[in-house]
């Protein structure tokens, strides 16, 4: 049995690793799609540092922005047009904004969404993409690092706990470098990619990225891992192939000590029992009889289990998207016409919980120490940047 369940390992192993590269080299830039769907119709933009160009895209320059000077751009029903002090100066329908000096950052603040400006490192490529704004940041790889470990972590953690976000971003990014291909740029400032919300200018935070440059995840042939991560995981991490089908001999369920008493340990829900009837009626056909509402209010987790019903159809995760749980690790108890869920861990549970890694990071455990708890066999390699010639 125990050989069968190691030979499928394997082979879903293999399958899934086939079309990855062994190994790669650390691009020098990555295009992140910003504003992801905002659907934003007017925006203003200001150089920070440096200074930049309007360029079309036969390259040729049409315009040099110098920092805080701010050009508004708006859309229109073939392109969009650039103002300057309320005067209009092109109508275009694709442009980039290069920068032009050593150093080039910006400011972008949507005009027409209650949305916060935001500040990023490198060029900006702007589209009408179907009525509303397609921006795309073309940014140097560690800066989007940088930049994703701040929105994926917070301020003020200890700096081993920064360069394993660092490395587990770094690697991520890599891995799913071909997501939105078919729009045009790698990545999107999503959590459906990663949170990218612009630049950091924490120290902390760049000198982790530095320390850590080029470091990725990889199994022990070099292939790079599927580094996921959630922010608390209540005690217990999960198997990959308990979340999705796919089951990865380094995303395996491991008691996790370090994150009970943080933040993210524990929440608690209350359902309006005939919610809880209705969503079980809807979804499975299933009116509970007196014996099945007793499972279901005494339905406990000391350990993760998978489904609600011992006959293994309802499945936590679907409970927990249904009502916007924290996570599949709860306990039911009934009090009148409501249903008590006591939960722990906040997240999927599957690969590094983050207030767990912050914990160990405190206690003086190493990188590569943090990195193996969560990712079972996980080694640390060096990639060189990509030489372009
Ligand atoms: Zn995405
Ligand atoms: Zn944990």
């Amino acid at each position: 049995m125990r050989i069968f369940y190691f030979l499928t390992f394997i082979i879903v192993q293999a399958l899934v690793f086939n079309q990855k590269a062994i190994s790669r080299n650390i691009p020098e830039i990555i295009e992140v799609g910003i504003f992801s769907g905002e659907n934003i119709k007017r925006f203003s933009f200001t150089p920070a540092t440096g200074r930049y160009l309007i360029c079309n895209t036969q390259h040729e320059k049409l315009l040099e922005v110098k920092p805080l000077n701010t050009i508004v751009f708006e859309i229109t029903a073939q392109g969009f047009d650039i103002y300057r002090n309320d005067s209009l100066l092109f109508s275009e329908n694709e442009i980039t904004l290069q920068g032009a000096a050593f150093h080039n950052s910006f400011f972008l603040k949507p005009l027409d969404k209650n949305l916060n400006m935001r500040a990023y490192d490198g060029d900006l490529r702007i589209r009408n993409g179907n009525a509303a704004f397609s921006l795309v940041n073309i940014v140097p790889f560690e800066s989007y690092v940088a930049g994703t470990v701040q929105w994926e972590s917070g301020f003020n953690r200890h700096n081993v706990f920064y360069q394993v976000q660092a490395i587990i971003i770094r690697t991520y990014a890599l891995q799913n470098l071909n997501r939105h291909s078919e729009e045009g740029f790698h990545l999107c400032d999503r959590v459906h990619c990663q949170a990218y919300y612009g630049k950091t200018n924490d120290v902390n935070i760049i000198s982790a990225v530095d320390i850590s440059r080029g470091e990725v995840v990889t199994d022990v042939h070099g292939r790079l891992l599927n580094t996921v991560y959630h922010a608390n995981c209540g005690g217990q991490t999960v198997n990959s192939e308990d979340l999705w089908t796919h089951a990865l001999s380094y995303l395996r369920s491991d008691k996790d000590t370090f994150c009970r008493h943080m933040p993210g340990a524990s929440w608690e829900a209350r359902i309006p029992v005939q919610d809880f009837r209705q969503f079980l009626h809807r979804n499975y056909s299933i009116k509970p009889s007196d014996q099945e509402w007793k499972h279901i209010t005494g339905f406990r987790q000391n350990s993760r289990k998978h489904h609600l019903d011992e006959e293994e159809s309802i499945r936590l995760r679907h409970v927990r998207e249904h009502f916007a749980l924290r996570s599949t690790y709860f306990s039911i108890e009934e009090q009148n016409d409501t249903l008590l869920l006591s939960g722990k861990g906040y997240g999927h549970g599957v690969g590094l919980c983050q207030e767990g890694a912050m914990q160990r990071a405190l206690h003086g455990h190493s990188r590569e120490k943090i990195l193996q708890f969560y990712y079972k066999g996980a080694m640390i390699r060096f990639l060189e940047p990509e030489i372009i010639f």
